[in-house]
């Protein structure tokens, strides 16, 4: 909307016009120039606005220069001060070495990408522009970044680096071997992505199948909303992809952390609390049949299955159900093949999911448990809180106790559960997930191997 305000178009047009200057110096001197027009407000909501102009004529700026958020010419270590998931998705997987943050946290959705992309992440670091350029480590291993790092402690790294690379291929020795524990119990082992070219990850470490589609991301890389063809293409690529392995797909679970600009979802005082996933989707139906749409015709490419997020109540459940069997008569009208008995189960993220999952089995296929958001929810801890890291414990005795009883109450209902946040690449838990009667793990690509050698190993 600033971008469109008549005045600020016309003084670019007047300095390109009337001063012969191009037209990233016009964006750059008006930016400039509004700047300290709202940074001498009296008005303290006018004068805040003076950041966002800078922001915007930086932005216009780097679309004129044709350069993205940030384009890496070589690899390189990226240090920022914040990283927004729709930003981290955008950088060049191809280029990157590393990412520092001075905010976030290590179940921040960016830390949680880095792992999808093999990349070590560290956060709480401040760097300043003075270090750009140099050569570093970054050492996901402790948190340190070393920069211009002396010979000894190079070679130090290199080595680190050599027995790390011995370690991986150990472990892919266990590629093809199935996952069952000592005493022959089956543990379906799946992997997390967020968009299609995730796949060649969840293939090269032998997923067998993928556990959760965050499918936002297709949202977040996209500048409007993706249409039902582009989403049907995306899923129909996982589920051809993974030829009759299970596919579960998530719908979209923005808000939050995860903002697309075009959903205008506004400023909230609590948004991790807030309007987000299936909230959305309930209260804006053709964002949901859309997706819904897609997701149940590429049903037909595949063994998919589809999960909803942030459930707190039956009665979302029934909502769901009433638009998804709306969707399937639609479908049906229209000739359209797809999965009519597809598995449509839900995740178990908030606390009232697991006091309610006894209600919520007879209701689902089957339970997927977010350990990220139940921890956030259980511990009263904000997941992107860095100041928190300190406290946030995954073993907290609250959390297990919630597995626990979400395990058993999916057991006597007769559905599987199974654990899809960062947790279940805990090898230090597997053995009490094997215990609590965890069906499935799904964790990033790059841990499935590890989690397989510890189901291995458990009893
Ligand atoms: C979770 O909350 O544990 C989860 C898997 O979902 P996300 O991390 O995308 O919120
Ligand atoms: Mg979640």
């Amino acid at each position: 909307m600033m971008l469109e305000d008549g005045d600020f178009n016309e003084a670019v047009r007047d300095k390109i016009i009337n001063q012969q200057v191009n037209a990233e110096y016009a964006a750059a001197k008006t930016g400039d120039d509004f700047f300290e027009i709202f940074d001498n407000m009296e008005d303290e909501y006018f004068k805040a606005r003076a950041a966002d102009i800078k922001d915007i004529a930086d932005r216009l700026i780097s679309c004129l220069e044709g350069s993205s958020a940030a384009e890496l010419k070589e690899p390189s270590i990226i240090a920022a001060k914040e990283l927004a998931p729709s930003e981290t998705i955008q950088l060049d997987r191809e280029k990157l070495l590393a990412f520092v943050t001075e905010l976030g946290s290590s179940n921040s959705h960016t830390a949680i990408l880095a792992k999808s992309m093999n990349l070590p992440a560290i956060i709480g670091i401040k760097v300043d522009k003075s270090q750009s350029g140099k050569l570093a480590i970054a050492d996901g291993n402790s948190g340190r970044l070393i920069i211009d790092p002396d010979a000894a402690t190079l070679e130090k790294y290199r080595e680190i680096q050599k027995s790390e690379a011995e370690k991986q291929s150990l472990l892919k020795s266990l590629k093809g071997k199935p996952t069952v524990t000592k005493m022959g119990k089956k543990i379906m082992l799946y992997a997390n992505i967020g968009k299609p070219s995730d796949l060649g990850a969840v293939l090269e470490n032998d997923a067998e199948g993928i556990g959760l589609f965050r499918s936002e991301f297709l949202y977040l890389g996209a500048k409007d909303f993706p249409s039902e063809e582009e989403q049907f293409t995306a899923y129909k690529k996982a589920a051809e992809t993974m030829a009759g392995k299970k596919v579960i797909i998530r719908t979209l679970d923005l808000g939050a952390d995860k903002q697309a600009d075009y959903f205008n979802l506004g400023k909230e005082e609590n948004p991790a609390m807030g309007y987000r996933a299936i909230r959305i989707c309930l209260d804006s139906p053709d964002i949901f049949k859309t997706q819904l749409r897609a997701i149940f015709r590429a049903s037909a490419f595949g063994n998919v299955s589809v999960m909803y997020p942030m459930i707190i109540s039956v009665d979302e459940i029934r909502q769901i159900k009433t638009i998804a069997a709306e969707v399937m008569k639609e479908l049906k009208a229209e000739g359209i093949r797809f999965n009519e008995n597809i598995e449509q189960g839900i995740m178990i993220e908030t606390p009232a999911a697991v006091i309610i999952s006894d209600e919520l089995a007879k209701e689902t296929d089957f339970f997927s448990i977010g350990t990220n958001d139940l921890a956030q929810y259980t511990l009263a801890i904000d997941r992107q809180n860095h100041k928190l890291e300190g406290i946030n414990d995954p073993h907290h005795p609250a959390l297990l106790r919630s597995i626990k009883t979400v395990a058993e109450n999916a057991r006597k209902a007769g559905i599987w559960v199974g654990i899809c946040g960062e947790l279940a690449a805990d090898t230090s838990l597997t053995q009490t997930f094997v215990d609590y009667g965890i069906n499935e793990l799904s964790v990033s690509p790059s841990f499935v191997l590890p989690v397989r050698k510890a189901v291995r190993e458990a009893q």
